[in-house]
Order: structure tokens, then sequence, then C-alpha cells
């Protein structure tokens, strides 16, 4: 079982360095854990990866971080894909692989984010398996070190959580892609978590908002090391 935080722009380097202080009190008992906190709060620790890094050692990249900075962390995780990367920073799905092919390259555990936006789920299954398909091309979903993690962005921040069948379905669909582990994100809560991890196909969570506050997500890592 994988119990995933994602802060997004929030918290400080030395917020997230109490955080992961008060974090590491429980014992995690085979729940593999993985924090993403902002390029500003990076630092050495195994559960440490990067939101996002750009595929070059080096260069002049202006606002962006690459092997050289992740090194200096020890830092061997990184997200790729994720919808508000993809929607806000508008990164394409050619460069998106190219970040993934780099990172694979360097040997990099890659948590790679797919999912559809509303309009898609609403035209149904068939449309929502072709949308994903698109948000593979050029990565290779057989990658030993690859965790996919499926956020429907409807789902994400909104508190609406994808229904438990949807789930199911998209999960299984996405199990004809990849043997890989399978995450599921958006709008995970303490509240739903257990029933979420409870469904076929789903490897664990990948946590925005609900990661935020260090003792719900200790609760989080609980739940599912009770599940395994
Ligand atoms: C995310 O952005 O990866 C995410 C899952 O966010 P939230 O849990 O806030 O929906």
């Amino acid at each position: 079982m994988i119990v995933a935080a994602n802060f997004k722009m929030h918290k400080t380097r030395s917020q997230t360095q109490e955080y992961l202080n008060e974090l590491k009190k429980i014992k995690f008992n085979g729940v593999k854990v993985a924090l993403f906190p902002p390029a500003s709060a990076l630092m050495e620790d195994k559960i440490v990866g990067a939101q996002n890094a750009y595929p070059a050692i080096n260069g002049a990249y202006t606002g962006e971080i690459g092997l050289e900075q992740l090194n200096e962390f020890n830092i061997k995780r990184v997200l790729i894909g994720h919808s508000e990367r993809r929607h806000i920073l508008n990164e394409s799905q050619k460069f998106i692989a190219e970040k993934f092919n780099f990172y694979k390259n360097q040997g990099f555990e890659i948590f790679y984010c797919i999912g559809e936006p509303l309009e898609i789920r609403k035209k149904g299954i068939e449309a929502v398996v072709e949308y994903l398909k698109s948000q593979i091309e050029g990565v290779d979903l057989e990658y030993e070190k690859l965790i996919v993690a499926y956020e429907p962005v409807w789902a994400i921040g909104t508190g609406v959580s994808a229904s438990l069948e949807e789930i199911k379905e998209t999960h299984k669909e996405i199990r004809n892609f990849t043997s890989k582990p399978i995450l599921y994100g958006g709008s995970v809560k303490l509240n739903n978590i257990k029933e979420i991890i409870e469904i076929e196909n789903v490897d664990g969570v990948l946590v925005g908002s609900a990661s935020l506050d260090v003792n719900t997500f200790k609760e989080m890592i609980k739940i599912a090391k009770d599940m395994k």
C-alpha cells in the first residue's frame, strides 16, 4: 500500500521539516510513504520527492530545477504529469513524456499522474479510457519504478471524490495498460480513504489538501497499515 502527500505550493522549509519530524513518530510498517513538498523545501530524506523537475542536468531554464539540484538532496523520486501542471502550466504530453524518459534513465521512482476533465467523464468510460491513453503516450508503463496515479481533474481539490464505482471501473481499465501500482487521487479524506483503498486495483492514494495536516496524514497511514 502506498500513501503519498502532495503539498503543492503549501508549506515552507521549516514547516516541512516540522511535519516530517512529527510524521516519523509513527512506524510505517510496510506502507510506502511519499512526501512531495515545494521545491524550496526539498530535503534529504528517503520519503521526500520532487513535485516537478526539468528534464536536464542543469542549464538555462529559468525558474526550473533539474537533476543537479535534486542530487544535492539525494532525491530519487519525482511526480510527473500532475493535472495542475498539464492544465495551469500548459505542459504538453510530449514534454511530460520527455521528463518521464529523462528521469527514468536516471533510475528515479516516478509517480505518473493521469486523469480526465469533467466533460470527458460525462461522455462515459470509453471516452475516459481514450483520454487516459493520450496521457500515457511516450511513457513506458512497465518501467520498474513506475507508480501510476489516477486523479480525475474534477475530483482534485473539490471535496468531491470519484464514486467507488467510478474508481473501480477506471482502475480496472488502467490495469489493462500496466501491472505497476495504481494510486487514486482526488479529494481523498480521512472519512473515505478506507473504502477507497479497499477497491480492487487501488494500490494506494495520492492526497493533496487532506495531507497538509500531519495528524490527518498520520491517521491515513494507520488506516493503510491496517489494510495490508
Ligand atoms: C492532488 O492534487 O494530487 C490531490 C489529490 O489533491 P486533493 O487531495 O486536494 O484533491
